[in-house]
C-alpha cells in the first residue's frame, strides 16, 4: 500500500516499505483504505492531526477501486467500445460485438484506471502526511487498536478517535453453491478467465442490472431474474420500466420478473453449467451464474463488541446522524454503516465524521440530497422524490417530462428513448425530484440536484440558457411540460396525477 510513513521504522520494516513499524499515539486511527477511509484520513489530516491509516489489502481503494465501482463501469465503457452500442447503427454499420475478444482485452482498460487510481490516492496520502499500516485490525477498546500481519508480531496503536472504515461485502447465504468459478458473487465476477456465452444474474438491484447490461452489450446472452414486480424498485416506475424495455429490447437480455428461485446446481467435469431452477419449476441454464443479493457489513472479528460498539444483525455498525458510534471515541462511515452505501455517500459521511470529532466546524452533515446514478445501458439517475414516493407520501404534485427524441442533441448521438423527468409541489414550483433515463444521466443529474440544494424551483429551468444543442435543454422542456401539465389540470381542477 502506498503512502508515506512520518514515523520511526524497525530494521524488519525497512526491508518491507508497505509495512510501517509504530508503536505511538495519533489523534486519529483509520481502519480501512476504501473511499471513507481514505477521505476521513485526509480531511482529518488537513487540518493538522496526526493520522494513521491501516488497511489489511495490499493495495488501497477498497471496493471502490479493486472490486467494485472503477472496475464495473471501466467494463462498461470497455464492453460499449467494443460492441459499437454507442454507434446504434447511426453511420449504417450494424450493431456488433467484436467476434474475438477476450478477456484480456476486456481487462486492458480496467488495469490501467485501477493503476492511476491507486497512484492517486498514494500521492494523496503521502501528501497529507498520513502514516499507513498494512495488516489486519482489531479493536481491543474504544482508543487501541492491534495490527496483525502474517507471522509478524501484531502490534498495537491507540489514538484519541477511531474511524472504523472497513466497508462491506457481498452476502453468500449458504445454500448458494459459491465457487468462484461457476456460481459467483459481485467480488469474484471479475476474476472468470473467459467471458461466459451465457450468464444468469440473480437480482435486480443496481449491481444485478448493471451487470447483466455490460455484459450483455458484449454479446453474452443474459437472463436477469427478479424476484421482485419490477426492476431497483427505488426507482421511478416509468424509468425502471424504461430501463426494463431498453435492456430487452436492445441488448437482447431476458428480464423476468417475480422470479423466485428455488435452487442453483453446478453439473458437469471439463464443461461446467449452473442450473437454476425457479419456484415455478422453470429451469434454466448458463455457464455462469452472478449471485447479486444484498451485501454485510465488514465487521466480523474487528472486535467491535470487546469495545462497546453495537453493530445490528446484518453486521452494520450503528452511529447517530454524525456517524458517532455507540462509543463516543468510536466514529463509523461509508459501507460499515449500511445505507445508502455508495461511493459517493461514503466519503462524505467520513467527512462529517471527523468534522464532528475534532469539532473542525467546517461540514456539519451529510447533504440531504443525494444524487443516485446507476450505470446500466442506459444510464439512469435520480434525485429525490419518484412519482411513487411522491404519491405515498401524499404530496400534491405535478410531473413534466421531456424526450431526448424531440432534443437536437438526443437526435445527433441517437439516444431517441431517454428522458428527463421533473417532479414538481403544485402551490409553489418546488422542485421535488427528478428522474434521468439515457446518455449522460449521471451527470445530467447534478442539475437537479443544484437547484433542489438551493430549494429552487421548475423556474430555473424556464429562465436559465442551456448550450444548444445539449441533453441539458431536455430540462427546460420537461419544465415547460409541467407547467402546461400544471395549467390543464388548474383548469379541468382533476384530482392528484395518475400514473401514465
Ligand atoms: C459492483 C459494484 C459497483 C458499484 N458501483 C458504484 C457506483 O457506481 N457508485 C458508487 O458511488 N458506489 C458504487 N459501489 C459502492 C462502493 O464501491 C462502496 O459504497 C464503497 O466502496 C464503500 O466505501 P468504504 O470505504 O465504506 O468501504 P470499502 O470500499 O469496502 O473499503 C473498506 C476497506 O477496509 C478494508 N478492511 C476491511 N476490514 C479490515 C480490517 N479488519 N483491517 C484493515 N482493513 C480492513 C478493506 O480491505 C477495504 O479496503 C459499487 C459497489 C460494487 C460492489
Amino acid at each position: 500500500m502506498a503512502g508515506g510513513c512520518a514515523l520511526r521504522r524497525s530494521r524488519g520494516a525497512a526491508r518491507r516499505p508497505n509495512f510501517c513499524a509504530v508503536s505511538e499515539h495519533y489523534d486519529l486511527i483509520v481502519l480501512g483504505a476504501g473511499p471513507a477511509g481514505e477521505k476521513g484520513a485526509a480531511q482529518a489530516a488537513y487540518f493538522g492531526k496526526r493520522v494513521c491509516l491501516v488497511e489489511r489489502a495490499p493495495k488501497p481503494g477498497g471496493a471502490a477501486v479493486n472490486t467494485g465501482t472503477i472496475p464495473s463501469k471501466t467494463l462498461r465503457e470497455t464492453a460499449l467500445y467494443f460492441s459499437g452500442l454507442k454507434q446504434r447503427g447511426l453511420y449504417g454499420i450494424e450493431y456488433h460485438v467484436k467476434p474475438d475478444i477476450t478477456v484480456s482485452d476486456f481487462m486492458y482498460r480496467e488495469r490501467a484506471v485501477v493503476d492511476a487510481e491507486w497512484k492517486l490516492i498514494g500521492e494523496n496520502l503521502t501528501r497529507h502526511k498520513i502514516t499507513t499500516l498494512q495488516g489486519t485490525a482489531r479493536l481491543l477498546d474504544g482508543h487501541t487498536v492491534e495490527v496483525s500481519r502474517y507471522t509478524d508480531e501484531p502490534r498495537r496503536v491507540t489514538a484519541d478517535f477511531i474511524l472504523v472504515a472497513t466497508g462491506s461485502h457481498p452476502l453468500r447465504p449458504p445454500e448458494i453453491p459459491f465457487d468462484g468459478e461457476v456460481v459467483l458473487d459481485s467480488d469474484s465476477l471479475l476474476t472468470v478467465p473467459d467471458i461466459p456465452s451465457r450468464l444468469i444474474v440473480i437480482g435486480g438491484g443496481v449491481i444485478g442490472c448493471e451487470y447483466a447490461s455490460t455484459f450483455a452489450a458484449l454479446g453474452v446472452h443474459v437472463t436477469l431474474l427478479n424476484a421482485r414486480e419490477r426492476l431497483m424498485t427505488q426507482l421511478d416506475g416509468e424509468v425502471s420500466e424504461a430501463l426494463r424495455a431498453d435492456m430487452t429490447r436492445r441488448l437482447g437480455v431476458q428480464v423476468l420478473l417475480n422470479a423466485e428461485v428455488r435452487n442453483i446446481r453446478v453439473e458437469g467435469d471439463d464443461r461446467k453449467v449452473a442450473t437454476v431452477t425457479l419456484a415455478d419449476g422453470t429451469s434454466l441454464a448458463a455457464d455462469c451464474v452472478l449471485y447479486s443479493i444484498g451485501r454485510e457489513g465488514s465487521t466480523r472479528g474487528l472486535g467491535l463488541e470487546t469495545a462497546g460498539v453495537r453493530v445490528n444483525n446484518r453486521g452494520f455498525v450503528l452511529v447517530d446522524d454524525r456517524f458517532c458510534s455507540t462509543v463516543p471515541s468510536v466514529y463509523a462511515a461509508g459501507d460499515v454503516v449500511g445505507f445508502p452505501a455508495l461511493a459517493s455517500t461514503s466519503m462524505e459521511q467520513a467527512r462529517v465524521a471527523m468534522c464532528h470529532a475534532f469539532d473542525l466546524k467546517y461540514k456539519d452533515r451529510v447533504s440531504p440530497v443525494l444524487p443516485y446514478g446507476v450505470w446500466t445501458v442506459p444510464e439512469v439517475a435520480m434525485v429525490g422524490e419518484t412519482e411513487e414516493s411522491a404519491r405515498e407520501k401524499r404530496l400534491s404534485f405535478e410531473c413534466g417530462k421531456s424526450s431526448f427524441r424531440i432534443n437536437p442533441r438526443g437526435q445527433i448521438i441517437g439516444d431517441l428513448d431517454g428522458f428527463v423527468k421533473l417532479i414538481f409541489r403544485r402551490d409553489d414550483q418546488a422542485l421535488l425530484g427528478c428522474s434521468i433515463v439515457g446518455d449522460g444521466a449521471c451527470e445530467l443529474i447534478h442539475i437537479a440536484a443544484a437547484v433542489m440544494s438551493f430549494e429552487g424551483t421548475i423556474d430555473y429551468f424556464i429562465q436559465a440558457v442551456f448550450n444548444y444543442p445539449t441533453l441539458g435543454d431536455a430540462f427546460k422542456y420537461a419544465a415547460y411540460d409541467g407547467l402546461q401539465r400544471l395549467a390543464k389540470r388548474l383548469s379541468t381542477n382533476a384530482g392528484l396525477p395518475q400514473v401514465r
